[in-house]
Parts: structure tokens; C-alpha cells; sequence
């Protein structure tokens, strides 16, 4: 028997939240525009809606609309002016394109879109200020944009069941994560840098990823109770094997190292750099950095300080900016210079008397640390001199040879 419409009209006029889920709606109901519009939250979770009306601007208060697991393939664009909207949830609908006008939601705080299809975030998001909650787990996403580590109020980033390769280097410097879920993807390495934010970073079933850095290590310790890891499994089930992702072309700094049976690693290994990283020296390499490379690390202390104390725990990243108003750095700057100074250092020169910005080059000295000692871990120095200064005093097994192979 179909239910009494004007029993419904009532229901509709009584609520304020709205629990239509699981009713098997095909559309969004019409009896909502006529009588809802004082309404703020509304469920249609598991039902059969392949799209959302144009009319849902009227809904004017409506800060909540959960639509998870329907047959969503497209959004209306008047969705975008529902600038009231605060939490979004589409998860487990058929989206392979994230709607443009979402980046016009500017009061959102958390949005929702797991278990999709989508390849791409569209650089419409960045505009969402209030952002707080990004979560795309289970979609075809490869790369993750710079820009989401500019969200100013990103808190949580949910990315698993995903193909991403890299994490943006700009994500280190985001002022608010507290939390980052990036497992089951494709990653090869982590950023180098410690993260400002000392987010708690969960990354399990990344099977090439084999190395963490130095500062990143002492952040990814401090989020363990014990203090001492002798299983890599402790830190993060299904990483640091010895395994290398040889399907993939480019042009990345790759590392041949020698093992010799040495920690409990029995093979030797391949590691692939940041792409950010164009040359780099082994310890003993006695030569000059390159002009780019000293250009950038100049403009960069011109207007930040960038520190890294790897002796506290969790190991902790400042920065501090300086506007400068006389600025002498007011020439126009090439798109790539621009954007290796918004993405921040690749690392900071692990002297502690040093703690200059790396970029593109760098002095590498590469390990096993005695707090995880099934793990390779590399070091970036400014310069020969400093990476001299790290080999003598650090309590890591550097005996390991290597060579680039590419
Ligand atoms: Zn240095």
C-alpha cells in the first residue's frame, strides 16, 4: 500500500532532520520543496536516486544532506548554491567527475565522496576555506593536488583505496592536519621533510614503499606507545619490503643499495626519490651546489624560517613567515620557482646548527637507524660539510654502499 500523502506532507512539515533512508526513492521527493524549506539536515542514504534536482537551491536550510550509496552519476550545478551547506556526503554513488560547483559550497566542512569513481580533484576545492573533513577514499585518484595541503582548515585527509604514487610535498607544511590515511595506494616514497603539523599518518598496504626519512621517522615513532621498533610491521603492515615498482617510466632519482644481508634485510634495494630532487652527492663529494639551488634556498629564508629539531619527539617543524614590505623579491617569478617555494623545501639540512631549506639538491646520506633497524632511512644535508658533521655524531649504520642508476 503507498503511504498517505497528506500523512507525509505532515511528516515533512513536523521534522526539522529528515530520515528517509532506505526507501527505495528513485527520485528526490517533491513533497520536500513544497514543504520543507525550513529543514536542516536531510538522510536519503541507500535509495535509488541517479540525480539531484535543480530545486534543491530552494532547500535554503539544509546544512547537512546525506546521499550516500544511491546511483548518483551527475550533480545538478545549482547544487553550488547551496552555500549553506556545511556537510556533504555522496560516498557509494556512480561519480566519475567531481561537480565544479561544489567549490562554490564555501561554508562546507566536511565532504564525503568515498567509493566513487573519480580520477581527480578538480582545482575548484581549493576555494573551500572551511574545509576540514576531505574524504575520497575507494576512487581511481593517482595524484593528490598541491593545493590540498593549502586548505587552511584541513584537519583530516582520508585518500585510501586509491592509485597515488607521491603525497604532495605541501601537505608538510599544512598548518591543521592532525590526520592522514593514505593506505592500500601505490606510494614509493613519503615526503622527506618532518611535517609541521606532526599529523598522524596511517599508511599501511603500500607494498613499494620501502624507506622513510629521518625527521619523518622520529614523527612516525612518537605516534607509537612503544618507544623502541625492532618489527618494521609495527609501524605499518604491508610497507618497507624490498619490493620495487618496475612497471613505471620517469624520470625520478632512483638509489641501487647494497644490503648485504645486513638488519634483517635480505636483498638489496631500490629506492625512488621525490621528484623535487634533481641531483644529489654522497658524502664524500667535495663540489659546488648548483646556482638554482642556491637561489632558491636564499628567496626562501628571505621570507620564511623553516626549522627542524629532530631532537625532541615528536621530531617538530616551525615556520615562520616574514612579509616583507620593501620586498627585493618583487621580479616575476617562473612557475616552476613559484611553485617549489608554495610546495615548501623538500627537506631541512638535518644540522641542527644549519637548518637550511633543500630543494632540488642535496648531500644524502642513507641508513639504518637503531630505533627501527629493518628500515632503510635517508638523511638530506645542505652540504658536504654538514652531512660530514651528521655521518661522525648520528646513531645510524651508514656502511651501506649505493650508486643512482639512472
Ligand atoms: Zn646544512
Amino acid at each position: 500500500m503507498d503511504p498517505d500523502p497528506i500523512e507525509i506532507a505532515n511528516e515533512v512539515k513536523n521534522k526539522v532532520i529528515l530520515h528517509w533512508n532506505c526507501r527505495g526513492l528513485m527520485e528526490f521527493p517533491e513533497v520536500i520543496r513544497l514543504h520543507g524549506s525550513h529543514i536542516q539536515e536531510i538522510y536519503l542514504k541507500w535509495n535509488k536516486l541517479t540525480t539531484l534536482p535543480p530545486w534543491i537551491t530552494e532547500l535554503f536550510n539544509v546544512t547537512n544532506l546525506y546521499m550516500y550509496g544511491n546511483r548518483i552519476e551527475q550533480l545538478p550545478v545549482e547544487l553550488g548554491g547551496m552555500n549553506q551547506l556545511t556537510v556533504l556526503d555522496l560516498s557509494a554513488n556512480r561519480l566519475d567527475l567531481i561537480s565544479t560547483c561544489i567549490g562554490n559550497l564555501s561554508n562546507l566542512k566536511s565532504l564525503f565522496l568515498n567509493d566513487n569513481f573519480i580520477e581527480r580533484l578538480p582545482v575548484e576545492l581549493s576555494q573551500l576555506n572551511n574545509l576540514e573533513i576531505l574524504s575520497v577514499s575507494g576512487n581511481q585518484i593517482v595524484a593528490l593536488p598541491e593545493w590540498t595541503g593549502s586548505l587552511p582548515r584541513l584537519r583530516e585527509l582520508y585518500v585510501d583505496n586509491n592509485q597515488l604514487r607521491e603525497l604532495p610535498n605541501r601537505l608538510t607544511i599544512a598548518p591543521e592536519l592532525t590526520m592522514i590515511s593514505v593506505c592500500s595506494n601505490r606510494l614509493k616514497y613519503l615526503p622527506l621533510n618532518g611535517f609541521l603539523s606532526a599529523p598522524y599518518i596511517r599508511f599501511d598496504a603500500n607494498e613499494y614503499l620501502n624507506y622513510v626519512s629521518y625527521p619523518l621517522l622520529f614523527q612516525l615513532l612518537s605516534q607509537l606507545r612503544t618507544t623502541v621498533v625492532r618489527d618494521r610491521e609495527y609501524l605499518a603492515f604491508g610497507c618497507f619490503k624490498t619490493h620495487y615498482d618496475t612497471n613505471v617510466l620517469n624520470t625520478n632519482i632512483k638509489l641501487y643499495i647494497k644490503m648485504k644481508r645486513l638488519h634483517e634485510i635480505d636483498a638489496d634495494v631500490i629506492i625512488e626519490l621525490p621528484r623535487q630532487m634533481l641531483k644529489i652527492h654522497e658524502v664524500h663529494e667535495n663540489v659546488t651546489c648548483s646556482l638554482w639551488e642556491l637561489a632558491l634556498r636564499k628567496i626562501y629564508t628571505e621570507r620564511y624560517k623553516h626549522t627542524l629539531d629532530v631532537s625532541v619527539s615528536p621530531a617538530n617543524v616551525t615556520i615562520l613567515y616574514k612579509p616583507l614590505k620593501n620586498t627585493k623579491l618583487d621580479f616575476t617569478l617562473s612557475t616552476s620557482l613559484y611553485n617549489l617555494l608554495t610546495n615548501g623545501p623538500t627537506g631541512i639540512c638535518i644540522n641542527s646548527q644549519c637548518q637550511q631549506p633543500i630543494f632540488t639538491e642535496a648531500w644524502i646520506i642513507i641508513g639504518i637507524n637503531r630505533y627501527a633497524e629493518s628500515m632503510i632511512t635517508i638523511v638530506l644535508c645542505c652540504s658536504r660539510s654538514c652531512a660530514i658533521v651528521f655521518a661522525a655524531h648520528s646513531n645510524m649504520t651508514i656502511d651501506l654502499h649505493w650508486h643512482s642508476i639512472n
